[in-house]
């Protein structure tokens, strides 16, 4: 017997995960395409949130489905408003890393109220965006802690 407590054990075990393990495919787009386009890319993708990107493929957006129902509601011709004008811009994007811990990144979207970080990799003149980490990611990690035991 280790003299562990219930919280200790469940909190070593938690510390266990890491987002490598759990994380999602990403969808990106470019940051040239129509909010139309976008609208498109999430249905067909079945996601909640998109990433942008530019000509290097480096991170320089985030769109949620909230971005482009409000981009809808305005007169604007959505074929015609490219995402890089209603997209959540850096320095305000939230990010994570492979080798960062489950819980980590779970405080991420909590602190910030948000739905999904991109999991990026440093690059030198930005970063790459390798996945996608979402509440559903961490419910599926909670559910499949109990089912292991
Ligand atoms: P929704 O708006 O559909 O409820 P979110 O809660 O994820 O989805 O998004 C809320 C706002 O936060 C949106 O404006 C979105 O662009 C922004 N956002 C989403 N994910 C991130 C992120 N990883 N970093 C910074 N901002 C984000």
């Amino acid at each position: 017997y280790t003299g562990k407590t219930g919280s200790e054990l469940i909190s070593e075990q938690v510390k266990k995960l890491k987002v490598r393990d759990q994380h999602s495919v990403p969808v990106v787009v470019n940051d040239q395409v129509s909010v139309y386009d976008a609208i498109t890319t999430m249905f067909l993708e079945d996601v909640g949130t998109l990433f942008v990107v530019n000509q290097k493929a480096l991170l320089v957006g985030v769109l949620s489905r909230k971005d482009l129902l409000r981009a809808s509601m305005g007169n604007q011709e959505l074929s015609d408003v490219p995402v890089h004008i209603i997209m959540t811009r850096i320095p305000k994007i939230k990010i994570c890393y492979k080798d960062d811990l489950l819980v980590d990144a779970a405080t991420k979207l909590i602190e910030n109220q948000i739905d999904a970080l991109p999991v990026v990799v440093d690059r030198e003149d930005g970063q790459e965006v390798v996945g996608r980490l979402t509440k559903t990611n961490i419910t599926k990690a909670f559910v499949d802690l109990v089912r292991e035991e």
